[in-house]
């Protein structure tokens, strides 16, 4: 069938569905950046940033992607020969610590394999063994969206804290924010990184970081801040274009004032928060009655390990590039592939897909994914218990059975 003759949708892990909305509060002409609406809109805009990470403390603002606000973070943070513990449990973990390094600074890694979350325990035992409290910033991805593991944010606070450490403690929450719940304020968080394009669906472009009072203080002396990246400005501008380290991102700045306002302002964080919630039981209903009778898994075993916004999926390889291969030819379903599972181009790396459930997602979306995704194991042939997409039916049709 002609996939183009009817919506596709993109169910790979960001970027995420972009709402019409906010695509035609793009398309305009561009506004003056020294007066007027775009200047007035900030004071709002950065209260809505604050609001959706749950903290009372500071947002900058960077042009970029989340590559951009790990740098960002980074260059804020460290200074050359300084020490970071790094906490992986997959690919972007893995990214985060080479940035990291780059600066000349020396990172510990912890590897949590890769379906597996971190272990707070060990994270306790490294920073008690680092007597001197030479250890920076802990490095910890709240969602890797690689492996689709959840980290326990509060859990790994509350293991520096047992260890009596003075780390600060960075989360990337670029898959998760908007859709796994997070607390930075309440769960002790010191520097935050997320980016636009998925959970907040706005295009690519804008990356964020928010930090807390403790960071700023204890940032004071990193030697590699450039002018660019200094959050400083950022965080308590005087003139505009402070905000931004030179020309706005117009454009981007309207598209996120809608998503803001859709996601805080009509849903409500909350309700966006369970929506992710009831959506992604539905995808782990469809895949746990499919691996009933073949191979095909959530790569993380426990449901209370698994993100709301992303599921990577384990199957017997090729199956995996058959299935995507098919979805989004015969039905404009486009599947995210593997990352960082296997070697690219490698016979393995066929045994790995993952669905996106991000952002601007409704039940009629994820079920006409989970039933097309069962029409092409029907097709293709692939082993498979029946009834996903009826299990996924019922999670959806009742949402607050656990
Ligand atoms: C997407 C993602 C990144 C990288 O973001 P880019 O915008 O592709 O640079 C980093 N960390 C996590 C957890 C992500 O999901």
């Amino acid at each position: 069938m002609h996939p183009g003759a009817g919506r596709p949708y993109l169910a790979i892990p960001g970027p995420s569905v972009m709402p019409d909305r906010v695509l035609r509060a793009m398309h305009r002409p561009a506004p003056n950046i020294y007066a007027g609406e775009v200047v007035e809109m900030m004071p709002a805009l950065v209260a809505d940033l604050r609001a959706v990470a749950r903290t009372r403390q500071h947002v900058a603002i960077y042009i970029g992607n989340g590559h951009a606000a790990w740098e960002a973070a980074n260059t804020n943070l460290f200074s050359p020969g300084d020490r970071a513990l790094s906490l992986i449990t997959g690919r972007f973990g893995e990214g985060w610590a080479a940035s990291v390094e780059a600066l000349g600074v020396a990172v510990d890694r912890i590897d949590f394999g890769r379906s597996a979350p971190v272990d707070p325990d060990r994270v306790e035992a490294a920073l008690r063994a680092d007597r001197d409290g030479a250890i920076r910033v802990v490095l910890l991805t709240h969602v890797d969206t690689a492996t689709s593991v959840r980290n326990d944010v509060a859990a790994v606070r509350a293991a520096i804290d047992a260890a009596g450490h003075p780390a600060l403690l960075a989360v990337d929450c670029i898959a998760s924010l908007g859709c796994d719940d997070f607390r930075m304020d309440e769960w002790g968080v010191d520097v935050m990184v997320a980016a636009s394009q998925k959970g907040l669906m706005t295009p690519p472009g804008l990356g964020f970081v928010w930090l807390s009072e403790r960071a700023r203080v204890r940032s004071a002396d990193a030697a590699r801040r450039t002018p660019y990246w200094d959050w400083r400005p950022r965080i308590a501008p005087t003139e505009f274009w402070q905000y931004f380290g030179g020309t706005a991102p117009t454009h981007h700045l309207y598209g996120l004032r809608e998503a803001l306002g859709m996601l805080l302002h009509e849903e409500g964080l909350d309700a966006a928060l369970a929506r992710h919630g009831v959506l992604a039981r539905a995808v782990w209903a469809a895949v746990e009655a499919w691996g009933a009778g073949g191979s095909l898994r959530c790569n993380i075993a426990a449901r209370a390990q698994r993100s709301h916004a992303v599921t990577a999926l384990r199957i017997a390889p090729p199956d995996g590039d058959r299935l995507r291969a098919w979805c989004e030819r015969e039905a404009g379903l486009t599947l995210g592939i593997g990352l960082g599972m296997a070697t690219p181009g490698s016979p393995e790396a066929g045994g790995f897909f993952r669905i996106g459930h991000m952002g601007h997602l409704n039940a009629q979306m994820i079920l006409g994914a989970l039933a097309t995704i069962e029409a092409g194991l029907i097709a293709l042939d692939i082993p498979h218990g029946a009834g996903g997409a009826a299990a996924a039916a019922r999670a959806i049709a009742h949402p607050d059975a656990p």
